[in-house]
């Protein structure tokens, strides 16, 4: 028999066991849900608290790889390749942490493994059901990301609007895990207060009606978040805490404010941190730090030094909306490079169709930027009109920085212009091409003749190496790199080295030398001229900008100072 041992009971026996903080929507969607969940996470995070969060999106695609951006925003990635919704990239920026493929799930996700344990005899010849089997699925995954993260508090935010039909059986697993640990789970909702108007006073009902419609799933909710255009006042305060069950005090305010940054700080304002540690019987781990993050974005509106970026797309006829949602990331690392560089950024967004010949009186309102940006992108549409920005920044020395598909027309532009390789292409738009400079990369041609489009790109963080000297190793300050991909095409191995035969440099490599990362012309031809295979703005964070977008902030700086 073993002898018991006298140490004393290891602290771990003692610690809280885990919480779940369920954010749900009521009345419409689109009113910043996965704002509100990440700043409760930036309210408990200040508190010591170590956490995780989880986006739910109930459609039926498997990951949101396949969706169109200017339909539903933009396609994050995380490091292990999963393509998700942009709330995960909000995560990881207000979280200041790194998810995985466990902190997303889908419907046609979530059913994909039900069916697949059925295949493997998993459930042992029981019937497999849509209510049990389903939500308990969701529930075991909650947990993996709860265990694999150690967080001590989970946010899941449940996608949609409570009453859809299709978010039904997440609710219910929501409500499952509030019967198996009572004081444990708490559910926030975000609700819309509209405000007519005709009218012109804030109107409680629909979210009166939202809060019985979770009720009808079991659900009560801990806390509501008032959503609307201005602040809630004592009278509809008074009158949700009535109708809606829950306690005036834990009924707060979130009026429109221009700042997603502002959110944390205005639900401290209100106490929502406190309340929810209240709820799940939670106590600070140290005094909250919130102040600095208040510090760092309240110091950051003061900037007044301007920095002009034009950012060239295709996306962007269909308005402002889908241009923000779209391109999120991007615009959310612009905005942290400036910050480090204490100055404002302002954007404008160029529409690639208008420069689709190459007209110097037309291109030369590039000049008026201190830099320029050519993002990610898919397909023929714009082509032609970003690789005549590119050429006209790279022979007028603006500051240019191509992400992904930004830097594949980088180096068609030099094929063509500089080495006279005529008609170069991508194979993506001219399969035919004499000179497919950028080509399909080998283990993708197999899944796309297969028709097999999901998850079907190099997809997730790779390792690469720099080129010692190379303006992206001053800019990393390390030779060893991890960066996030998404990407069918890559630069033809074949025509690697004529392409740097003249001043073009892979300053970028995968480890073997046989992908090429980055490219950039050294610094005697052209001021900065960078641009990469990879998504950089996946990786940026408030506190961390990412050193390629400083590098370009910081050359774009010049080019104004030098005016
Ligand atoms: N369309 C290009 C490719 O698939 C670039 C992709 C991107 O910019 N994300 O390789």
């Amino acid at each position: 028999m073993k002898t018991r041992s006298k140490t004393k009971t290891p602290a771990s026996s003692k610690t809280q066991p885990p919480k779940y903080i369920f954010v749900v929507g009521g009345v419409i969607s689109g009113v910043g849900k996965g704002i509100a969940a990440s700043s409760i996470g930036t309210l408990l995070k200040a508190r010591g608290h170590n956490v995780t969060a989880i986006k739910i999106d109930p459609y039926v695609n498997v990951d949101a790889g396949t969706m169109n951006p200017t339909e539903h925003g933009e396609v994050f990635v995380l490091d292990d390749g999963d393509e998700c919704d942009q709330d995960m990239g909000n995560y990881e920026r207000f979280l200041g942490t790194t998810l995985s493929r466990t902190n997303y799930m889908t419907t046609g996700r979530v059913y994909q493994t039900v069916i697949e344990k059925e295949r493997n005899f998993e459930y042992k010849g029981k019937c497999v059901q849509v209510c049990l089997h389903i939500p308990l699925e969701v529930i075991a995954r909650i947990k993996k990301a709860q265990k694999s993260a150690q967080a001590d508090v989970v946010i899941i935010e449940i996608g949609g609007t409570v009453g859809d039909y299709e978010n039904i059986l997440f609710l219910e697993a929501a409500r499952m895990l509030k019967i198996e640990n009572p004081n444990d789970v708490a559910f926030v909702m975000v609700s819309y207060l509209p405000v007519p108007s005709k009218v012109g006073e804030m109107k409680t009902k629909p979210t009166q009606h939202a809060v019985r419609n979770l009720n009808e799933t079991g659900i009560q909710p801990d806390v509501i978040l008032a959503r609307s255009n201005t602040s809630l006042d004592e009278k509809r305060k008074e009158k949700l805490a009535l109708f809606c069950n829950v306690r005036a005090d834990r009924i707060i305010s979130a009026p429109d404010i221009e700042s997603i940054y502002d959110v944390p700080t205005n639900f401290e304002r209100d106490n929502l941190g406190n309340i929810l540690q209240e709820v799940l019987g939670l106590q600070d781990k140290h005094a909250s730090t919130l102040r600095a993050w208040k510090t760092f974005f309240d110091t950051a509106k003061k900037y007044t030094k301007e920095v002009h970026i034009a950012v060239v797309g295709k996306y962007f006829d269909t308005g402002d909306f889908v241009l923000s949602d779209s391109y999120i990331s991007v615009i959310e690392s612009l905005k942290y490079a400036s910050y480090g560089r204490k100055v404002k950024p302002v954007l404008h967004w160029l529409n690639a169709k208008e420069f689709e010949v190459y007209d110097k009186k037309k291109l030369s309102v590039l000049k008026k930027y201190d830099g320029v940006l050519v993002p990610g992108g898919f397909g023929s549409q714009g082509v032609e009109g970003k690789i005549n920005v590119i050429r006209y920044v790279r022979e007028n020395k603006i500051p240019f920085f191509g992400i992904c598909y930004g830097m594949q027309l980088a180096v068609i532009e030099y094929a063509r212009n500089v080495l006279k390789l005529i008609g170069a292409h991508t194979r993506e738009v001219d399969p035919q091409t004499t000179y497919p400079v950028i080509d399909i990369l080998p283990e993708q041609k197999e899944k796309l003749a297969k028709k097999e489009y999901g998850n079907s790109m190099r997809l997730g963080a790779y390792k690469a190496v720099l080129k010692q000297g190379s303006l992206a190793e001053r800019a990393y300050k390390t030779r060893e790199i991890s960066e996030r991909h998404r990407h069918r095409y890559e630069v033809n191995p074949l025509f690697v080295e004529t392409l740097a035969s003249k001043d073009l440099q892979f300053t970028g490599t995968s480890p073997d030398g046989t992908l090429m990362e980055i490219i950039e012309l050294p610094k005697e031809v052209h001021p900065f001229f960078v641009a990469c295979q990879f998504h950089p703005e996946f990786k940026s964070q408030p506190f961390s900008p990412h050193p390629l977008f400083t590098a370009f902030i910081a050359h774009a700086l010049k080019k104004k100072a030098a005016l």
